[in-house]
């Protein structure tokens, strides 16, 4: 896509801190870390999103962040880490090339807390949503 900014730097275009390369994927910093050692893990051909990068491909970035994950285990040592990935501009999704937040959690990172805004929901209505998910 030529006006996606992660194409750009997947061409070379726009430098990038980068980690991690192969074929199929890449790695590099985020240029606004929540933390040291904050990476993305992105593919390289221009997916959207989760609901339209094919299984495979989704699969295999996975791989990555996991190896990414263990690398900065072992250097950094973080108290946890944070993996996250947002899917349309409602869910916070900034950048609409696939990509995968890995963020080490340190002592002193201010992680977002859900806890107070979570919804609740009468039994019947769980069981509702559940029989609407449940595969089938
Ligand atoms: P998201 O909100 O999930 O789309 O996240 C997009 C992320 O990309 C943000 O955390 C940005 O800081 C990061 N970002 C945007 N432009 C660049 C860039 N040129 N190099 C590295 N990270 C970037």
């Amino acid at each position: 896509m030529d006006d996606c900014i992660f194409c750009k730097i997947v061409k070379g275009e726009i430098p990038c801190y980068k980690i991690y390369e192969d074929d199929k994927v890449i790695s590099f910093l985020d240029i606004k870390p929540l933390s040291k050692g904050h990476a993305l893990v992105l593919c390289k051909e221009h997916y959207e999103n989760i609901l339209d990068i094919p299984q495979d491909t989704y699969e295999y970035m996975c791989g990555v962040v996991k190896r990414v994950s263990l690398m900065l285990k072992e250097k950094y040592n973080p108290e946890g880490i944070l993996i996250n990935q947002n899917n349309g501009k409602r869910a916070g999704q900034e950048v609409c090339h696939m990509h995968i937040h890995i963020k080490p959690i340190y002592k002193d990172t201010k992680v977002f807390s859900e806890a107070n805004h979570r919804k609740e929901f009468s039994r019947e209505e769980m069981l509702k949503i559940q029989e609407e998910l449940t595969f089938s």
